[in-house]
């Protein structure tokens, strides 16, 4: 029986972050993953910051676009963020995911595509490949495997407190290429947003994500023949976007790392940059673990506890950043985009927001007093579209 320190189930890109910094650390390393081919379209918009791609280990090799802008679109109000420097960045995600398997290789890991873990216990793991079902000594099962876990099922680990439907088509349109579009409200997508982002030249991706029991298929078909009626669709993917928090996510010889730890931000469904910081707790914990000979769940305990002060804090805020904006009206989000037209706030928050780390944005407008009357402003403005009393300047035409 073939032995290693860490098995790592799925080779997306947190496993395959996660199994390289295991390598890196000393540790033997055997990555599974069950498609054979490495190639779109993925069930990702690749819109990621720059320290998204540091924190997974990645180049700027899979970088298609460059992104400065946000355009929100409310039911009757729009708004617009621009900054003077890049915010993000959208990749090709099949392209990043090789790049981070080659590293993991390189790194020394032992990479399998077209094999499945279709079992595990403490201290075993049974992978089916080409050669048949095999099964493999393991210090450390690292669950990679997304957001319908099978590794999170067979040792009893907890699974995400909620999970979105989502659907995205690539589309050939124009439309403007450093902007990213949003579109919220309850006749679009209720419960949550979706996006219109430019890919490739000539594309963009459209998507959207929704709570049981609405169709995203049906919700994304009314978006695309109302927004963007003259898009012709070139692909479609369905997929679920898992909402933390859970817990546990380590037990006696196994810890969940990425979408199958839910280590998603609650406010966007984005899991890379948060995923990949979780990546290299989780490769140094498993090696670590595996080395001194102690796999139990008291010390694999350490990496759950390192990943809460990583990433606990924004994932706390953008859950409380969703739930508020789940409760507003149409009305109120309509107030909301007016009041964001004021250049100097909306130039600030443009200047200053940082995807990974949204409640940064929240402390910097609440210190700067010049913003304090724009604040109190957009407050009243929601507050009085919350009452019924929509104003009538928030009706503009989208
Ligand atoms: C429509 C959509 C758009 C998104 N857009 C963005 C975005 O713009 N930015 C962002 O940051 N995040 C985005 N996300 C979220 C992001 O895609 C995930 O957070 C990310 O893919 C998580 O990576 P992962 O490696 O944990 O899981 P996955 O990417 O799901 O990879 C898991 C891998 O495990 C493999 N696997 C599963 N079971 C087994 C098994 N038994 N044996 C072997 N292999 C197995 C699978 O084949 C898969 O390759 C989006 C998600 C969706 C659904």
């Amino acid at each position: 029986m073939s032995s290693y320190d860490v098995v790592v189930v799925g080779g997306g890109p947190i496993g395959a972050a996660a199994a390289r910094t295991a390598a890196e650390e000393g540790a033997t390393v055997l990555l599974v993953e069950r498609r054979s081919r490495i190639e779109g379209p993925s069930p990702c918009t690749g819109l990621v910051s720059g320290h998204a791609l540091t924190a997974l280990g990645a180049s700027e090799r899979s970088v298609l676009r460059r992104i400065r802008a946000v355009a929100v679109h409310g039911p009757n109000a729009h708004a617009i963020l621009r900054a003077a420097s890049d915010k993000a960045v959208v990749v090709d995600r099949a392209d990043l995911e090789r790049e981070l398997l080659e590293r993991a290789a390189a790194a020394g890991v032992e990479v399998r595509l077209g094999t499945s873990a279709v079992g595990a216990k403490r201290g075993e793991v049974r992978v089916r490949g080409q050669g048949g079902v095999n099964t493999v000594e393991v210090g450390v099962v690292v669950g990679a495997d997304g957001p319908e876990s099978e590794t999170a099922r067979w040792f009893g680990l907890a699974t995400p407190a909620e999970i979105l439907r989502a659907v995205q088509v690539e589309v050939v349109v124009e439309g403007p290429e450093d902007t990213v579009e949003v579109f919220v409200g309850r006749g679009v997508a209720p419960g949550f947003f979706a996006w219109s982002v430019p890919a490739e030249p000539g594309r963009r991706r459209v998507g959207v994500a929704v709570s049981d029991p609405l169709d995203p298929s049906e919700v994304l078909g009314r978006l695309v023949a109302q927004r963007l009626p003259e898009a012709r669709v070139i692909s479609s993917i369905a997929a679920p976007i898992p909402i933390p928090p859970v817990a546990p996510i380590v037990g006696d010889g196994v810890l969940l790392v990425g979408d199958a730890a839910a280590q998603v931000k609650p406010w966007s469904g984005g899991g890379l940059y948060v995923g990949g910081v979780c990546a290299r707790l989780a490769g140094r914990a498993a090696a670590a673990a595996a080395r001194d000979g102690d796999v139990s769940q008291g010390r694999l305990a350490r990496y759950e506890e390192a990943c809460r002060r990583a990433v606990g804090g924004e994932l706390r805020f953008g859950g409380a950043a969703r739930s508020i904006l789940r409760s507003m009206s149409d009305a109120a989000l309509d107030a909301a985009l007016v009041a964001l037209r004021d250049e100097e706030l909306a130039g600030f928050i443009a200047r200053e927001a940082d995807i990974d780390h949204p409640s940064r944005i929240l402390s910097r407008v609440v210190s700067n007093p010049r913003l304090w009357p724009r604040l109190v402003s957009l407050w009243t403005a929601v507050r009085t579209a919350d009452t019924g009393r929509l104003p009538s300047e928030t009706r503009d035409p989208v």
